[in-house]
């Protein structure tokens, strides 16, 4: 399966956007971030320090200053990405940074203009224009996946139902690693249509957030595009590799205030930037080298993102800065994660064929649909050739001999008007003929109606095939084929030299860090004194610049120690504010709830690791549950508890109230209607019923009948109508 072990870095570049008009206009003058582009340098300022300071300086893979285009740093940095997921390798591009500084911009852009279109419609766009321009021996199949994680939750954007069910669930297979189970994913045929699908997941996203700016700063976007390609191998066989990339729009990294909050407020606090931090704890881990532990699973975000981070997958990370001072703190935290994020390494390598290939599965299918038509197709030439009175002389393995498809099906319909036509002319015949008796004609006639209906059904059912077929198969891009109208010669020409000059000038800047670390090291090797003046000039002028350097690195380890220091004390108050929370629970439970059904409810709890939640365990068991539930003891059949022999003889027999089991009320109707008469008639007319019924003197309350015959309505309501004058 792999064909390429060597590991290779996260690239990391930085992009600085503008100041905006509002920064401008309210912050103090000028930008704190410049960059040296030929040398991939940012070097910030710290504009509360004085100005003696020495300046901060990173080094990145290449740096983006305010003015570059989304064109420059596509072609640089993410063409060349997009190129090995085409070729089978698995890619991720991720921006990171504060709320406001272009993440969205730089991974979405606007996407109506061109010129600002971001990295996913241009690798929209890379994609489909590499497949129309491949040789047609390859075939592509393209999906689709769009999600978000928001408060740990993992929602499908492409699902209309999203909002109304509970999170998706992580899982992971030897075979591809960590994978959303049940997550929708859309194969797509053109630019317009991942667009689409694109559209349609921002649509979702939209309608999920209330305050759409607070939402999307607090949640994780994941465009994930699937590129399975096939291509016949020197042995003859089909090969097909599997390019996965993830195109990563973060959650602002800025800190979340996090005062005066309570119960889900709180909850929902501690777990926004629980992803963040613990994306920062696995790029540490990494970037270190030493720890043998990366905390993958401490959040979702790092499980999905678990191959692009030291892992089966070539990375690009974009942290993206703003230029106002009064972002410094956020900026240099950015610089920092993102130059830690330098150090880790990759094993990146080609997925080749893979189990769980959709390709594999739809040429499957597409040609077992084919083989059917084609065995369709092969009957009714047959037939024809039959009718037509012509020997069929060829073998019959010629079946699956693969037919011009447009001629057989215009042969194959030819075929069923010949059929009908010869079908009603037989029928006239018959009609015509004197000779038959009506009910031989009727009979004849039947059976050509029969014949004719088998043959549409057929006809109908070919149909059904072809269509399926015809479906199936549009669903695969073969390359060669003009998908994209623009694919001119010259424009080709003109995309392969951008490519050739962003190529060139990434090495020049590569050789310019080269030589600047080999310059520093070979002074020393060069300096011969002639003078002893000279040799002291030359080390006071070499000590104050390593100087400088143990100034910078104090100041580094003095700004790292602030910043533990800053996020220990902002965990020390949500461990407050929690065991706040909980000491109110506990005290609910101690003071409210019986403590026999405490530790009823105790005993039945247990811990679900894969949902992180807590359980209750069933009251049944689950295996005995069906064999002990179904059953009712032979004894109480047919009544609600066991019951004696002598009980139910009695019962039988039938007056004792004592057996008279569950119903001790008779219920049989009465006949007697109830008393209606009129106030006048004094005490002796009483509760008639009560001092008449039958079962009064066995001390048994027998139930009323309302039953009233037709006469005694009426003298019932003639009472009545005496009653309420
Ligand atoms: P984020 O996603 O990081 O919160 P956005 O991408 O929404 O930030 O950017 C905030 C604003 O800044 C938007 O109005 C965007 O147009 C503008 N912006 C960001 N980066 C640039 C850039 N490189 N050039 C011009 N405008 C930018
Ligand atoms: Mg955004």
């Amino acid at each position: 399966m792999s064909k390429n072990k060597s590991s290779e870095a996260v690239k990391v570049v930085v992009r600085c956007r503008p100041l905006s008009r509002k920064e401008e206009s309210t912050g103090p003058a000028g930008g704190i971030v410049q960059m040296d582009l030929r040398l991939g340098q940012v070097i910030l300022r710290n504009p509360r320090a004085p100005p003696s300071e020495p300046q901060k300086t990173f080094t990145f893979d290449a740096v983006y200053d305010s003015s570059s285009k989304q064109r420059d740093l596509y072609d640089e940095s993410v063409r060349p990405l997009i190129d090995s997921v085409l070729a089978g390798f698995n890619g991720t591009i991720f921006a990171y940074g504060q709320t406001g500084t272009g993440k969205t911009y730089t991974m979405q852009g606007l996407w109506l203009d061109p010129e600002k279109q971001g990295v996913i419609p241009n690798a929209f766009d890379h994609i489909f224009t590499h497949i129309s321009r491949s040789q047609s021996d390859k075939q592509y199949l393209v999906r689709a996946s769009y999600l978000e994680i928001y408060l740990e939750e993992i929602r499908d954007l492409l699902d209309p139902n999203h909002g109304n069910t509970r999170g998706l669930e992580l899982r992971e297979s030897p075979e591809t690693g960590v994978y959303v189970q049940d997550l929708t994913s859309c194969v797509c045929k053109s630019i317009k249509e991942i667009e689409e699908v694109m559209n349609v997941g921002n649509q979702a996203r939209a309608v999920g957030a209330t305050d759409m700016n607070e939402h999307s700063s607090r949640s994780h976007a994941l465009f994930l595009i699937t590129v399975e390609c096939s291509q016949p191998g020197p042995d003859g066989r089909k090969h097909i590799r599997v390019g996965r990339l993830n195109l990563v729009d973060l959650a602002g990294s800025e800190r979340q205030a996090k005062t005066g909050v309570q119960g889900d407020r709180l909850k929902e606090a501690a777990k926004i930037n629980l992803s963040l931090s613990a994306l920062g704890n696995v790029i540490s881990a990494l970037a270190d080298g030493r720890s043998s532990h990366v905390p993958y699973r401490d959040s979702k975000l790092t499980r999905l993102l678990q191959d692009s981070l030291g892992g089966n997958a070539k990375t690009v990370m974009v942290a993206t800065v703003g230029p106002a001072p009064q972002h410094y703190d956020e900026t240099l935290t950015t610089l920092r994660y993102a130059n830690r994020a330098k150090n880790i390494q990759n094993q990146p390598r080609v997925n080749e064929d893979p189990k769980d290939a959709l390709l594999r599965e739809f040429q499957k299918e597409i040609a077992r649909l084919r083989a059917q038509l084609n065995h369709r197709r092969f009957r009714s030439k047959q037939k024809k050739e039959q009718v037509d009175g012509e020997a069929w002389e060829r073998d019959g393995d010629e079946e699956g001999e693969e037919l011009e498809e447009e001629e057989v099906e215009k042969e194959a319909e030819e075929f069923v008007k010949l059929e009908e036509q010869r079908l009603e002319k037989e029928n006239e015949a018959i009609r015509e003929d004197q000779f038959l008796l009506a009910e031989e004609k009727q009979k004849l006639l039947g059976e050509n109606e029969k014949m004719m209906g088998d043959l549409r059904k057929r006809q109908e059912a070919t149909e059904q095939l072809t269509a399926r077929y015809k479906a199936m198969e549009s669903k695969l891009l073969v390359g060669g084929k003009n998908i994209i109208d623009h694919t001119n010669e010259q424009q080709k020409m003109l995309e392969m030299k951008r490519q050739e000059i962003a190529e060139q000038t990434r090495r020049e800047r590569e050789m310019q860090q080269q030589m600047l670390v080999q310059d520093e090291e070979a002074v020393e090797l060069r300096e011969t004194f002639t003078s002893l003046q000279q040799e002291v000039e030359a080390k006071t002028k070499k000590l104050k610049k390593l100087y400088a350097k143990l100034q910078c690195t104090k100041a580094e380890i003095k700004d790292v120690n602030d910043e533990h220091v800053r996020s220990r004390q902002e965990l020390e108050q949500t461990q407050n504010e929690l065991t706040r929370e909980l000491k109110f629970k506990y005290l609910i439970i101690e003071n409210f709830i019986p403590p026999e059904e405490k530790n009823k409810i105790m005993n039945r709890l247990m811990f679900d690791p894969d949902e992180d939640e807590w359980k209750f365990k069933p009251l049944v068991p689950e295996e005995s549950k069906s064999s002990q539930m179904k059953k009712r003891p032979l004894s109480a059949v047919g009544y609600k508890r066991p019951i004696s022999q002598y009980a139910r003889v009695a019962m039988a027999k039938g007056t004792h109230p004592r057996y008279r089991a569950e119903n001790i009320k008779l219920l049989e109707l009465d006949m007697t209607p109830p008393n209606t008469s009129a106030l006048t008639d004094g005490e002796q007319n009483q509760s008639p019923t009560l001092n008449n019924s039958p079962s009064n003197d066995k001390g048994i309350c027998k139930s009323r009948s309302w039953y009233q015959s037709q006469k005694s309505i009426t003298s019932s309501s003639s009472n009545n109508s005496l009653l309420f004058i």
